[in-house]
C-alpha cells in the first residue's frame, strides 16, 4: 500500500479495507521522514487491535519509499518486503499493489486569472508526471518477481490459486477539464493510460496481474488541499451526483479492497468510479 500520509489519506482507508478482507498483512509505505512518527502510531494502534491471545490475526509494517528515487522503489521490493516474508517464514509473494500517490509543485497548483495550466514551467510538468504517474510504471516493473512469482500458492501445503493485482487511485480531471485541476489533469491521464498499457502487458499468462483504478470523488486530504477551492469542488460533486453526498474514505478504501481483491477476478484495464455517479451526471 503506497501513499500513507496520516489518518485522512485515502490509502489509510484502504489499508483497514485491505485488512478486512482476505489480506493478511500489509506493507504500508510513507514518503520520508516528515511522516514516519504518524504512520509509526498509526500502525502500531492497528496491529494492537489485531492481536489476539499474544498472535497478530492480521499486521502491518512500513517502510519509507520516495518514488521519485528508482534505487527506493527497488530497494523495497527486491530487498526489504523480501527480506520480511522470509524472516516470518511467509510466502515470497504479493497478492496487491494499491498505488495512491500524487504530487505536483504548489506554483502549478496556484489557480486564478494566471491561466494555471498554460503557464505550467517545463520543471513543474515533469515532476507531476513522474511522481503521480511514471512511479506506477517503476512500482510495477520493481514488483514483478513479488507478483508473479507463481500463479498457485502453496504456502502450508494448501495450494490456492492466485490473483495478483496493481490498483491505482485517480481522478475524473483525466478526462474532463476540471477548474483549478491544472497540470494533475494531463497526469493523471498518463496514470491511466499506464494502467490500461500495463494491463495489456501484465494480464497475460504468464503473469496474470491485473491492473486497474479506483476513479474517487473529492474526499478531504492532504492532498486534496493542494487544490484551490478544495470545498467548492467537493460542494458541487454532492449537488450533481446521484448520490447527493460525497463519497468517504471508506467507500473508496471498500471499492479498492474489492478491485485488488478474488473477487475481482475478472476486471482487468479499467477505471471504476467511486464518486456517487457524478462522473454519469450530465
Ligand atoms: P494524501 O495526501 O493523503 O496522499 C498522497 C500521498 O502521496 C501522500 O502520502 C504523499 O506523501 C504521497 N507522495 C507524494 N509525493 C511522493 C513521493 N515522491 N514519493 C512517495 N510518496 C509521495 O492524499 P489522498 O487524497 O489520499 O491521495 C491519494 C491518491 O488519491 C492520489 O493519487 C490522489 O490523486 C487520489 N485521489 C484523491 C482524491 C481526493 O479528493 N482526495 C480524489 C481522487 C483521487
Amino acid at each position: 500500500m503506497l501513499g500513507v500520509a496520516n489518518q485522512k489519506s485515502i490509502a489509510w482507508a484502504c489499508v483497514q479495507s485491505l485488512l478486512e478482507r482476505e489480506f493478511d498483512h500489509v506493507f504500508v509505505t510513507y514518503q520520508n521522514e516528515r511522516f514516519k512518527k504518524t504512520v509509526d502510531d498509526m500502525t502500531g494502534r492497528l496491529n494492537v487491535l489485531n492481536k489476539h491471545h499474544g498472535k497478530f490475526l492480521k499486521s502491518i509494517s512500513h517502510y519509507a519509499c520516495d518514488v521519485s528515487s528508482e534505487e527506493e522503489v527497488r530497494r523495497l521490493f527486491q530487498e526489504q518486503i523480501p527480506e520480511y516474508l522470509s524472516s516470518k517464514d511467509r510466502k515470497i509473494a504479493l497478492d496487491a499493489i494499491i498505488h495512491s500517490i500524487a504530487y505536483a509543485p504548489s506554483d502549478a497548483m496556484k489557480s486564478g486569472p494566471e491561466l494555471s495550466l498554460l503557464n505550467t514551467t517545463r520543471e513543474s510538468f515533469e515532476i507531476s508526471h513522474q511522481i503521480s504517474a511514471y512511479s506506477l510504471v517503476s512500482v510495477a516493473r520493481h514488483a514483478l518477481p513479488l507478483l508473479s512469482s507463481s500463479s498457485i500458492d502453496n504456502y502450508n501445503g494448501v495450494y490456492h490459486e492466485r490473483y495478483p493485482s496493481i490498483t491505482a487511485l485517480t481522478y475524473l480531471g483525466s478526462s474532463r477539464a476540471v477548474k483549478n485541476y491544472n497540470v494533475m489533469g494531463p497526469a493523471k491521464a498518463s496514470l491511466e493510460a499506464a494502467v490500461r498499457g500495463l494491463a495489456l502487458e501484465l494480464s497475460p499468462p504468464p503473469h496474470k496481474i491485473r491492473v486497474n483504478a479506483v476513479s474517487a470523488g473529492p474526499v478531504n486530504t492532504l492532498a486534496a488541499r493542494g487544490i484551490k477551492d478544495f470545498n467548492e469542488m467537493r460542494k458541487e460533486a454532492e449537488t450533481r451526483s446521484f448520490l447527493k453526498r460525497s463519497v468517504s474514505s471508506a467507500e473508496v478504501g471498500n471499492t479498492v479492497a474489492f478491485l485488488a481483491g478474488p473477487s475481482a477476478s475478472g476486471i482487468t484495464g479499467q477505471v471504476i468510479f467511486c464518486d456517487g455517479g457524478y462522473a454519469s451526471s450530465g
